[in-house]
């Protein structure tokens, strides 16, 4: 996708065109059967219908104790790499603690020939601390979603209805699907024989929820260090250490600067927003994003957001307002 429209809460729309592609819509089915076939090409295992209820970290071994339909019992291994998205039981059992927040998230799939580009919807009615979504797909379908430390079901609601009156909301909500989105990293990401990647370990974006880069990311960093532990044989918390490092060196600015933009972004009123909607309107600040801006990357353009005249006026009133 190149072009997004921007609705304030009060509906002023802004259309944002990015100079080439800068965002792309998987099909998550797709996309993570692709990431199974490569992992089974290498010579992965795959259990299906497994659960991990526990992990106890040994000197020699670590072993997870699994549930299946056939019964339970246990794996040893010399490490565990723990890609649990938003369940943090397993963390939490070893001490690495969870993510400072869980945001809701919400998403459905309908039928609409009434988006032709991506819609990103501010306001209260949508979202508390973050914003709906429209993202058209192929054949006439559209995803349809919010992220919100508010009530989910009526976020989606009032988004489905800004989309078009034609919308059946009541029957589009009974299939929607809801999970939890983690807002902030886990205390610790590593420990003897034990790493954490993806929203496991909370690399999600603070500032849109998107976890698919960061996850890919640190999954990477994860693996060059395993290598490594299995070349020098082994897998302390000291030699695996250097995961977290490597991580936060790329990702720990990204994720704190992120949540200090969502504590003070999350008090603007609804006024205030649309305030900040028109001095973005007057300022530069579209063009400086569209010439540098970066989907996964957004410190710069916080920082740009603060920097800027207008918006840190309007900011600022809004924040005095609230
Ligand atoms: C509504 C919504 C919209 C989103 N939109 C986007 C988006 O547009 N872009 C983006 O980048 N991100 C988006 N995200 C976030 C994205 O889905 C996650 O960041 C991403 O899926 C995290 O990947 P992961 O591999 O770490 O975990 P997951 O994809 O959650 O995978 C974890 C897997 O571990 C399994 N599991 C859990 N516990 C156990 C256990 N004890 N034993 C065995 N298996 C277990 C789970 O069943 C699951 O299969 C969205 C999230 C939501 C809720």
């Amino acid at each position: 996708m190149k072009e997004a429209d921007l609705f304030s809460p009060g509906g002023c729309c802004i259309t944002y065109s990015h100079p080439e592609e800068a965002v792309f819509v998987v099909d998550r089915h797709i996309f993570d059967r692709k990431l199974a076939e490569n992992a089974l090409d290498r010579g992965a295992k795959i259990f299906l219908n497994t659960k991990i209820s526990s992990l106890s970290v040994e000197d020699k071994y670590v072993m997870a104790h699994i549930k299946t339909q056939e019964g339970e019992h246990n794996v040893f291994a010399d490490i565990c790499v723990i890609a649990t998205g938003a369940n943090y039981n397993l963390q939490s059992s070893l001490g690495l603690g969870r993510p400072k927040k869980i945001i809701k998230g919400i998403q459905v799939e309908i039928k609409t020939e009434d988006i032709e580009r991506l819609r990103l919807y501010w306001g209260r009615r949508f979202s508390n601390g973050f914003f709906g979504w429209a993202i058209p797909l192929m054949d006439g379908r559209t995803r349809v979603g919010v992220m919100t430390e508010g009530n989910a079901i009526d976020g989606l609601r009032n988004t489905l209805s800004a989309i078009g009156d034609s919308i059946d909301s009541s029957s589009e909500l009974s299939k929607a699907r809801r999970r939890g989105i983690a807002f902030g990293t886990i205390t610790r990401s590593y420990s003897d024989r034990i790493i954490v990647v993806g929203e496991a370990a909370g690399h999600i974006k603070t500032t849109t929820g998107g976890g698919i880069y960061y996850g890919l990311l640190s999954a990477e960093i994860a693996s060059k260090v395993i290598k490594k532990a299995f070349k020098v044989g082994t897998f302390e918390a000291k030699t695996i250490s250097k995961y977290e490092k490597q991580w936060k060196k790329i990702l720990g600015k990204e994720i704190a600067f992120g949540e200090y933009f969502h504590k003070f972004y999350s008090k603007l009123s609804d006024n205030s927003l649309d305030g900040l909607f028109s001095a973005a309107k007057q300022d530069a600040l579209l063009s400086y994003i569209a010439k540098n801006g970066k989907f996964d990357w957004h410190k710069d353009a916080i920082v740009k957001i603060i920097k800027s005249p207008n918006l840190r006026k309007a900011l600022w009133n809004g924040f005095f307002c609230y």
